[in-house]
């Protein structure tokens, strides 16, 4: 079952206009929020997030937060995996012909739940290869819309390269990975690119400076360059979906000799009780 304008429905039988601007120009705005033991995890987060989203592109909020809660919840329910991801997506709507500026329109809202495996303790402690590159995207990287173009070319490199993430610099700065956040541990000090117009504020991202605020880490919000992250004591990415993962080896070379550090693990650990919290 997805949600698809106000209703429950088959996958197979959610169709939307050819006229849709999220089809047309990716004129939309999307939200991935986690599901843990049938809980939704920082939905008040991600909603003002979502709300966020709209506000920068003039899209009219179709629900407030209780409805959002109540589909939602009711969404969860359609599906057996006590862990799901929910995929939400508004798009401004379908026009009547293809124009890029547009008017009054009623926004296209589909959700669906997909079910959401973190993978555990045992396998993240492998770690895993990045690759970086330049940033090339716009420069309203904190809006989370559908129009994702630079981030599947980055997706589909990752891919091809047969790793985990592609970590993005600008000017030398790194900013974050194609699909999260990253973070680098120096001497004992958490680093990580301030919130602003070049990153996502990510929800992962907040939970991970609360852990370790919580683990004593100090925490620097400010950016680093390329060589300060290939030569950090630890590397992590973060987002919803894939939680805290350490970064062992960049560009073929290894982060602490490639091996993950105790910093991650503690901060790992917090994470996952705050998730069952
Ligand atoms: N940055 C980018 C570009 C992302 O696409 C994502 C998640 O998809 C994140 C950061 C992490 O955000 P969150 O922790 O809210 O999932």
């Amino acid at each position: 079952m997805v949600f698809l304008n106000g209703e429950f429905i088959p996958k197979n039988k959610a169709l939307i206009s050819v006229m849709d601007r999220g089809f047309l120009f990716g004129d939309g705005v999307y939200e991935v929020i986690p599901v843990y033991d049938h809980k939704i995890f920082r939905l008040d987060e991600h909603l003002n997030r979502l709300q966020n989203s709209l506000d920068s592109v003039q899209i009219t909020n179709p629900y407030n937060k209780d409805k959002w809660r109540e589909i939602l919840l009711e969404l969860t329910t359609h599906s057996n995996n006590v862990n799901q991801s929910l995929y939400l997506q508004i798009s401004r709507g379908a026009d009547t012909s293809r124009k890029h500026s547009y008017g009054e329109l009623t926004p296209t809202v589909f959700i669906e739940s997909n079910s959401l495996n973190p993978r555990s303790k045992t396998n993240l402690e492998n770690g895993y290869n990045a690759i970086t590159s330049s940033d090339f995207r716009w420069e309203r990287c904190d809006i989370k819309a559908t129009s994702l173009l630079a981030n599947t070319m980055y997706s589909q490199q990752a891919k091809e390269h047969q790793v985990e993430e592609v970590i993005l610099h600008r000017n030398n700065y790194i900013t974050e990975g194609a699909t999260s956040n990253i973070f680098i541990i120096k001497n004992n000090t958490l680093f990580t690119h301030p919130t602003g117009n070049h990153i996502l504020p990510g929800i992962t991202r907040d939970l991970v400076l609360e852990s370790a605020k919580h683990c004593n880490l100090s925490i620097n919000e400010s950016a680093v360059t390329i060589d300060e992250l290939l030569n950090a004591d630890e590397v992590w990415i973060s987002s919803s979906t894939r939680e805290i993962m350490p970064i062992t080896k960049i560009d073929k070379q290894a982060i602490n000799n490639g091996k993950i550090g105790k910093h991650w693990s503690k901060v790992y650990d917090h994470y996952q009780q705050l998730k069952h919290a």
